[in-house]
């Protein structure tokens, strides 16, 4: 048959963790963490279920879960989204993402991505006929070019996803990246769809600026937040969308058809769960000593590791080990030395190999240790 998606195969994720597990490999390939949730908020579901929560949940998520993210927002950002008309719960982050593009993109219209980019935005553009248009991040810090931003934007620019702290690089926007941002609003109708699932792992004293925390941008901005990430609980999916009234009503048209609803007693769990602020306050200082810990480990090997500021991925340069393109590298690199890896070429949309990979340090000590043996032997 005809493809819709011609250009899309299977997602370098599943990929990498499945040549992972044939190969009996460490994998540091797909993000997701080794070690469980806090205890509590397993027998919190569990309470949940037994307490007969198995039956749909609200479409637009439970009212005292929407209630407890509206609290954590305006506490984190000082931005007051009411709960009925602002808030939906979603199957994950990935929903959301796909649903607020659903919701807005009509065919031809412009969305502009800044890549290297996580990679479902832009199969969700392309089924809404939307074109996609890329802007480089400066290479290799990651950063946003601002003036190559406002070249790409015009007048049919529908929309702008921007996703900080960033996957795949761990780069994080600082307050002048919110002014450049707030500026173009100022001169283009855009609306935006910020990917924000790594709020809590900004590292080195800095901190996350959210989107809502400047209301021209929350105004316009679809916010994306993932549970999966917060709570060390990615097989869940439980995610979340934050949007003015009118973005909102829009958003659930689609979450309504897409899903309808959300896992019933894991929301109740995190509902309850989220009373815990220490949990998320505390996310920063334990993955900032994951990734001193890996940073030091591997310290012997040949790999040049990248700056990292934000979420739990680990950039690193292999020229020194290989002459490789990164997609064969990290193939190698899963068979031949035992870690699996994630290419990052594959977040491009143009043919662009900078012998870099990506690490994913949410792993438990004796993890990045057995890794971290294997690599220093390069
Ligand atoms: N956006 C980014 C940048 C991500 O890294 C991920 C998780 N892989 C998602 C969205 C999707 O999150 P979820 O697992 O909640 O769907
Ligand atoms: N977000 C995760 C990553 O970047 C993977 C998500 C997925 O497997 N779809 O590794």
């Amino acid at each position: 048959i005809q493809s819709k998606l011609p250009s899309v195969s299977t997602t370098i994720f599943s990929t990498m963790s499945q040549l992972a597990q044939q190969y009996g490999a460490i994998n540091l390939s797909q993000g997701f963490p080794d070690f469980d949730c806090p205890p509590e908020l397993m027998d919190l579901v569990s309470e949940a279920m037994r307490a007969g929560f198995n039956q749909y949940a609200p479409s637009p998520g439970l009212p005292l879960l929407r209630q407890k993210i509206s609290q954590k927002t305006q506490q984190l950002y000082g931005h007051s989204a009411n709960p009925d008309t602002e808030i939906t719960v979603t199957s994950g982050a990935t929903e959301a993402l796909f649903s607020a593009i659903a919701a807005v993109v009509q065919p031809g219209d412009e969305v502009l991505v800044l890549e290297p980019c996580y990679d479902s935005y832009v199969p969700a553009i392309e089924l809404s006929g939307g074109v996609p248009v890329f802007v480089p991040l400066q290479f290799p810090g990651f950063r946003v070019d601002w003036q190559q931003v406002e070249a790409k934007l015009t007048q049919k620019t529908r929309l702008f996803i921007i996703n900080s702290p960033h996957n795949p690089s761990g780069a994080v926007w600082q307050k002048e990246d919110l002014d450049a941002l707030t500026t173009l609003t100022q001169q283009y109708p855009f609306l935006i769809l910020s990917d924000e699932v790594y709020e809590h792992m900004v590292f080195d004293g800095q901190s996350h600026h959210s989107v809502l925390t400047v209301p021209a941008l929350a105004e316009r901005s679809f916010v994306v937040s993932s549970f999966g990430k917060t709570y060390h609980t990615t097989g869940w999916k439980v995610g979340y969308c934050i949007a003015p009234a009118a973005l909102t009503t829009e958003f659930r048209k689609v979450h309504q058809y897409l899903t309808f609803s959300t896992a019933t007693p894991l929301q109740h769990a995190i509902a309850a769960y989220l009373d815990n602020q220490e949990h998320y306050l505390t996310l920063p200082a334990f993955y900032q000593q994951k990734r001193d810990l890996f940073a030091s480990l591997l310290q012997p090997s040949k790999f040049e590791l990248l700056p990292c500021t934000g979420t739990y991925f680990q950039l690193a340069r292999y020229r020194q080990i290989s002459d490789l393109p990164d997609v064969e590298f990290s193939q190698w690199l899963t068979k031949e030395a035992g870690v699996a890896v994630i290419p990052i070429s594959v977040f491009y949309h143009q043919n662009l190999d900078q012998g870099v990979i990506r690490f994913c340090f949410a792993k438990k000590e004796e993890t990045l240790r057995a890794a971290a043996e294997r690599l220093n032997q390069l």
